[in-house]
């Protein structure tokens, strides 16, 4: 790959084509601890009169490089910095898919930065896009990558520090500039998604802001064809995982129940043969039910095995997509049994229980608990294991630890509540 640096002022035309920023919901921080704070922020411009949240749309979602050429054209970009994920770049095939458009445009590439992004990562990648005079941002990789060029873009021309915007509640006061995320994975659809995470001094800052919503994504199933087969299938559970969430979350809509239900039912038929054969079939499934669920949690969040699997990640090393599964059949019998008293979703324990049965539908099951050992019985055709005590993990004291460090938040979107003694049960029962 040629890289060549653009010094060109950053160009006023492209200001012009950032999708309209319709919401503005607050910056959230979560320290390991599981505490939530608000950071930020001030919204850049009104919320429409129906107080929708941004969204990623068909017209936005290219399906080619080819795709990609003319939307570039069209937006007359004149340079562009391209956050990569150096091996993915290279073993997805995206290097060779790329070659013509990186060969009509200066490009700068910036690979330096870990996979869970630092704010380090960040602020050089602020600085090389600063020298570089991009006006567009391309991002190449898996969620890492996605993840630190939508924090670059965001805030490469804000004026405040990225430390002031993250955790002292500095008002946004630019605009971000254009991007375009390129998935080699298919699991978090982050392309889809307003969510960013940083770390900053080892603590976790979750960024949720429209900003972070790329103005386009590239979905080229073909990128995915040479994953291995334990990230294919760690990021297809995130995708059936955030999914299902979506479905049974109290912010759920009509549209993202929609999205939920395609992309859980996609990913839950062709997970297995993707893992197993790799398929160009089941890759094109995946890639589609990676987006449909990011599009689905963009308007919903995730729920409770989200909230507990981060600390199963950061502190026990487990794989994000197994980490979120392992706790999800658990969740079904738990959110199944929702009752008037504990129903944590305003549209009553009724809805609960309805969109319970349509995850059951899509899982052919008649009962929660039988829904419950569907879905383990599905992740251990993975590969991967179903019980704590196989990673390691087990004691009365460990399950304390990770129920007090769960993330609050997450927890707040669960259809039921969890109480503290109720999530030892939940991973007692999975020990
Ligand atoms: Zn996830």
């Amino acid at each position: 790959m040629i890289l060549r640096r653009s010094r060109s002022p950053l160009s006023a035309s492209l200001k012009a084509i950032r999708m309209p920023i319709q919401t503005s919901p607050p910056l959230t921080s979560q320290s390991l601890n599981g505490t939530t704070r608000v950071l930020s922020s001030a919204p850049v411009s009104q919320p429409t009169s129906t107080g929708t949240p941004a969204a990623m749309t068909d017209d936005r979602c290219l399906r080619s490089m080819d795709e990609l050429l003319t939307v570039l054209r069209s937006q007359r970009v004149k340079s562009l910095f391209a956050v990569v994920d150096a091996g993915a770049y290279r073993h997805s095939g995206a290097e060779e898919k790329l070659a013509e458009i990186f060969s009509e445009f200066p490009v700068t590439c910036f690979d330096q930065f870990e996979p869970n992004p630092k704010s380090h990562d960040v602020l050089s990648g602020i600085q090389l896009f600063r020298e570089s005079g991009a006006d567009l941002v391309i991002a190449i990789g898996g969620g890492s990558a996605i993840d630190i060029a939508k924090v670059i873009a965001a805030t490469a021309e804000e004026t405040a520090s990225l430390e002031d915007l993250i955790l002292r509640r500095a008002p946004f006061t630019a605009q971000a500039v254009p991007l375009i995320a390129i998935p080699t994975t298919s699991g978090t659809g982050s392309e889809a998604t307003q969510f960013a995470v940083v770390y900053i001094d080892g603590a976790k800052h979750s960024l949720d802001d429209p900003r972070l919503l790329p103005d386009w994504c590239v979905l080229d199933s073909q990128l995915t064809h040479k994953l291995p087969r334990s990230i294919t299938a760690n990021t297809g559970l995130d995708a059936f995982c955030q999914a299902v969430e979506s479905l049974w979350s109290a912010r759920s809509t009509e549209s993202s129940m929609r999205q939920a239900t395609e992309a859980a039912t996609l990913a839950f038929r062709h997970l297995q043969q993707a893992v197993q054969q790799g398929t160009p079939e089941a890759r094109e499934a995946l890639s589609r039910a990676s987006h449909l669920a990011g599009r689905a949690i963009q308007q919903t969040r995730t729920t409770a095995s989200h909230a507990v699997s981060y600390t199963l990640t950061s502190e026990h090393g487990i794989p994000h997509g197994h980490a979120v599964a392992l706790t999800l059949g658990a969740m079904l019998e738990h959110n199944a049994a929702v009752t008037e008293a504990d129903c944590n979703d305003p549209r009553g324990p009724e809805h609960v229980r309805a969109s319970i049965r349509r995850i059951l539908t899509l899982l052919n099951c008649e009962t929660a608990k039988q829904g419950r050992e569907r879905i383990e019985t599905w992740i251990r055709s993975l590969g991967c294991q179903t019980r704590l005590h196989e990673l390691g993990i087990s004691g009365r004291g460990t399950m304390e630890q990770i129920a007090t460090k769960t993330n609050a938040e997450r927890l707040g979107n669960n259809p039921r509540l969890v109480t503290h003694s109720q999530l030892i049960t939940i991973l007692e029962s999975i020990q």
